[in-house]
C-alpha cells in the first residue's frame, strides 16, 4: 500500500499521521518533535487546540525540511463568516510560525448558524493567495457538501469524520468518496473501547500485533487516512508500524461488525458549540 494518498487538488498526504489534541502546550512541542523524528510527516493540529504555538517549535526543533512535512489546521466555530476566518487562518499562521497550511478545515459546519459557505468562500480565497495548500471540511455531512461545492464550485479534498470499529461509518464513508473525497477518521481508536473486544484479540493474537496497530490497519485497508495521537513515544513507534502485515478479508469483516453506531464525539448535525 502507498503510504501517500492523491488529493483531488493535485497534492499528496500521508495516510498516517500524528493528532494533537488534548496535549497541553507545552508538551506539545516535545510530542511533534519526537513524532517527527520517529518518521512522522502529517500533523494535525487546530486553533481550538491551544497549542498551535507548541506544534510550530515542534516542527521547528525537529530539524525535519518544511517541505517534507504535512501540517493541518482548523477553523474554529466562532471563527466562521468570511472575515473571520481570513483572519484565523492569518492567526494560525503566526501562531505555528509558517507561511503556508498544507491543510485547513472547516472544524464543524454547524449548520444551524448558516456561514460555513461564507467560511469556505474565505478557504477558497486563503488557497488562492498562497496561505493554504489544500482547502478541506471535518465533520460534514453530504447535504453539507453539496451545499458548498454547488455554492462555490470547488471540491474540498477531504471530510475528516470519526471513524472506530463503534463508528464505522460506512455510509459516510461512501458519501465522501462518491465525490473524490478523502475520509480521514478521528479519534481513530475509538478511545481504545472496542480493544479488548474477542474479534480484535483474536487477529492481534494470530498477528502478534497490538489492538491499536491492527485497527490502525483496518483503517489504511479501507482507504481511510487516519491521524492517532499519542504522547508516549513507543506508542507513537507502535503506531506506524502497520505497513508490513495485512489483515484478511475475514479480519475486516469481523472488525466492522463491532458498529454499534456509537460516537466518542458530538454529532455533527447537533453540534454548534463556540
Ligand atoms: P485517538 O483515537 O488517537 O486515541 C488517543 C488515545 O489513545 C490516547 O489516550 C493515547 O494515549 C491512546 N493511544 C494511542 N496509541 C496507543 C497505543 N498504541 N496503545 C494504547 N493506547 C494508545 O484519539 P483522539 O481523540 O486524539 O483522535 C486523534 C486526533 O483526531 C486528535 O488528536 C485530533 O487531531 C483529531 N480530532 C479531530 C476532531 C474533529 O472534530 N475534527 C475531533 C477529535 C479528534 P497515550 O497518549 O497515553 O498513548
Amino acid at each position: 500500500m502507498d503510504k501517500a494518498i492523491e488529493l483531488s487538488d493535485g497534492h499528496v498526504i500521508p495516510r498516517l499521521g500524528v493528532g494533537v489534541w488534548q496535549i497541553p502546550d507545552e508538551d506539545t512541542a516535545g510530542v511533534v518533535s519526537s513524532a517527527i523524528k520517529a518518521g512522522y510527516r502529517l500533523i494535525d493540529g487546530a486553533f481550538i487546540y491551544g497549542n498551535e504555538v507548541g506544534m510550530g517549535k515542534g516542527v521547528e526543533q525537529s530539524g525535519v525540511d518544511r517541505g517534507e512535512l504535512f501540517i493541518t489546521s482548523k477553523v474554529w466555530n466562532s471563527e466562521q463568516g468570511y472575515d473571520e476566518a481570513r483572519k484565523a487562518v492569518e492567526d494560525s499562521l503566526e501562531r505555528i510560525g509558517l507561511d503556508y497550511l498544507d491543510l485547513c478545515l472547516i472544524h464543524w459546519p454547524c449548520a444551524t448558524k448558516n456561514q460555513y459557505v461564507e467560511t469556505w468562500r474565505a478557504l477558497i480565497d486563503a488557497q488562492k493567495d498562497g496561505q493554504v495548500r489544500s482547502i478541506g471540511v471535518s465533520n460534514f455531512d453530504p447535504d453539507h457538501l453539496d451545499r458548498i461545492i454547488g455554492e462555490t464550485g470547488v471540491l474540498p479534498v477531504l471530510n475528516q469524520i470519526e471513524v472506530n470499529p463503534r463508528l464505522v461509518q460506512t455510509a459516510m464513508r461512501a458519501e465522501n468518496a462518491k465525490r473524490n473525497i478523502v475520509s480521514q477518521a478521528w479519534t481513530p481508536l475509538g478511545q481504545l473501547a472496542s480493544f479488548d473486544a474477542p474479534a480484535i484479540q483474536a487477529i492481534c493474537n494470530r498477528l502478534g500485533r497490538s489492538p491499536a496497530q491492527v485497527i490502525l490497519r483496518w483503517h489504511l485497508q479501507q482507504g481511510v487516512s487516519v491521524i492517532p495521537r499519542s504522547t508516549d513515544l513507543s506508542r507513537l513507534k507502535q503506531n506506524q508500524e502497520i505497513w508490513d502485515f495485512e489483515l484478511t478479508e475475514k479480519d475486516m469483516v469481523a472488525i466492522s461488525a463491532l458498529d454499534e453506531g456509537v460516537r466518542c464525539g458530538p454529532d455533527p448535525a447537533e453540534f454548534e458549540d463556540e
